[in-house]
């Protein structure tokens, strides 16, 4: 069984291929910088339909500055191009004409294309191009040294509303600066979705752990972050991010040209293997294919891919487990113990919250964790989560209830042997974690079942 889990962006390419690629997909990802309403509405009811044991992620675009619909340009080093609303490189947005100078560099397509800058008017922007490349439709536009006030623009306000109507059981927040962007969006989400708060920017890098405490999961946003602190910096960064999300307990998602070479190619390139075992090693919760499976060739065989990867690399290094910061931990941690000193097959946790879950997975232990729940949106969103599989139940009103519900779920699962049972006590308030028990499946006289209780 897997336990580092998949999130797939979807797009032309995979459109028809969801039921398909939903056998290795946890979480689909819908891309709201694209489409129009119509079609942003199509793609949640198809993934619904196809893929129903699948999760959401909806990412709104955040401030990103994107060239319009201008086809397909190839670009030549030294050629001079022009940027305004209505010719050459379209660019609509007027933040874009009152943050370039004279001078700056333009960093277009995640930074494949440079852009030298050497006039500026109230509309229009001359430059000359340093790094050649083919420029097509909507692509990102970076200027790294670009200070800005809110990672929330008004547009992703709006988009936030639609993104709760369709029911996201995740919504992304591209370029989140501070902790008070997250706060803002929160406010508005009411606890209706998680919030992934994407790291894409310098300023993010440098209030790391104030975001991290502030969201429900996090994103290693690797397209916009390598062009905005230097491609250089991103190992070190991006390791930073991982354990610092492990440490705070916040699921951490690693993206952005994990099989970029499979958008052309049936099979990856051999650095790219090597770069999703180590992020597997450093123990992220998911990694989320983009291009790979929007608009590349081969979709089917990124998504079976990063399957196999996965796969051979899970047990072969274990990543370092946080230590606990409180009794809550502790009692999570000595789940672990349990499990490993008696080989137990499974650890079942049991919450209300999503807590006790996110405190045993966080520790990523060597036994899958069977997540029992009474609420069926935290148990679609705890997808996204490290070695999670779960099952909606009916809530049990005390501890023997729950023990009785965890052995009954084993038992369904042919489960032999002994299990741990990890929980909050279900007649106190949710949130705790203060009950574990070793369980022997094969000396269960006397036990009652939940019907008996
Ligand atoms: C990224 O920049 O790595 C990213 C995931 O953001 P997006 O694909 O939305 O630009």
């Amino acid at each position: 069984m897997r336990r580092t889990k998949i999130v797939a962006t979807l797009g032309p390419s995979s459109l028809k291929l969801i039921s398909q690629l939903s056998k290795f997909v946890d979480v689909f990802r819908v891309n709201f910088a694209h489409g129009d309403e119509n079609s942003r509405r199509e793609y949640v009811r198809l993934i619904r339909e196809e893929a129903p044991e699948s999760s959401i992620l909806i990412d709104l675009p955040g401030p990103k500055l994107r060239v319009g619909d201008i086809g397909r340009m190839e670009l030549k080093r030294g050629q001079e191009v022009l940027f305004s609303p209505k010719g050459g490189i379209t660019v609509e947005d007027p933040v874009f004409y009152s943050s370039v100078k004279e001078g700056s560099v333009i960093l277009i397509s995640d930074g494949l294309i440079r852009i030298k800058v050497t006039n500026v008017s109230e509309d229009e922007v001359r430059g000359v191009v340093l790094d050649e490349g083919v420029l097509t439709s909507r692509k990102g536009i970076n200027i790294p040294d670009l200070n800005l006030r809110s990672g929330l623009t008004q547009r992703d306000l709006e988009l936030l509303e639609e993104a709760i109507s369709l029911k996201a059981d995740y919504v992304g927040l591209s370029f989140v600066l501070s902790a008070e962007d997250v706060r803002k969006a929160k406010e508005r989400i009411k606890g209706r979705a998680w919030v992934v708060s994407k790291i894409e920017k310098r300023q993010a890098v440098e209030n790391l752990k104030q975001i991290i405490l502030e969201s429900d999961a996090v994103m290693v946003a690797r397209g916009d972050l390598g062009v905005e602190i230097g491609l250089e910096n991103l190992p070190y960064v991006q390791r930073k991010i991982i354990s610092t999300s492990k440490t705070l307990g916040r699921p951490v998602i690693l993206a952005t040209q994990v099989l970029e070479s499979m958008v052309l190619n049936p099979m990856p390139w051999r650095a790219e293997v090597i770069d999703v075992a180590n992020s597997v090693y450093q123990g992220v919760d998911a990694i989320m294919l983009s291009d790979e499976t929007a608009s590349g060739s081969y979709p089917l065989e990124a998504v079976r891919y990063l399957h196999r990867i996965i796969t051979s690399s899970e047990d072969k290094v274990r990543s370092t487990r946080p230590t606990p910061s409180g009794p809550d931990d502790a009692v999570a941690s000595a789940s672990l113990a349990l499990a490993e000193t008696s080989k137990s097959k499974l650890i079942v946790v049991h919450t209300r919250s999503g807590l006790t879950a996110l405190r045993v997975s966080r520790l990523r232990p060597r036994s899958p964790i069977l997540c029992l729940t009474p609420d069926p949106e935290l148990a679609r969103r705890l997808r996204l989560c490290w070695g999670i599989t779960t099952v909606v139940v009916k809530g049990p009103s005390s501890l023997d209830e729950m023990v009785s519900l965890a052995v009954e779920h084993c038992r369904r699962l042919g489960v032999k042997g002994s299990v741990v049972i990890v929980a909050g006590d279900p007649s106190t308030e949710p949130g705790r974690t203060d009950f574990i028990k070793l369980h022997n499946l094969d000396e269960e006289k006397g036990l009652k079942s939940t019907k008996e209780i």
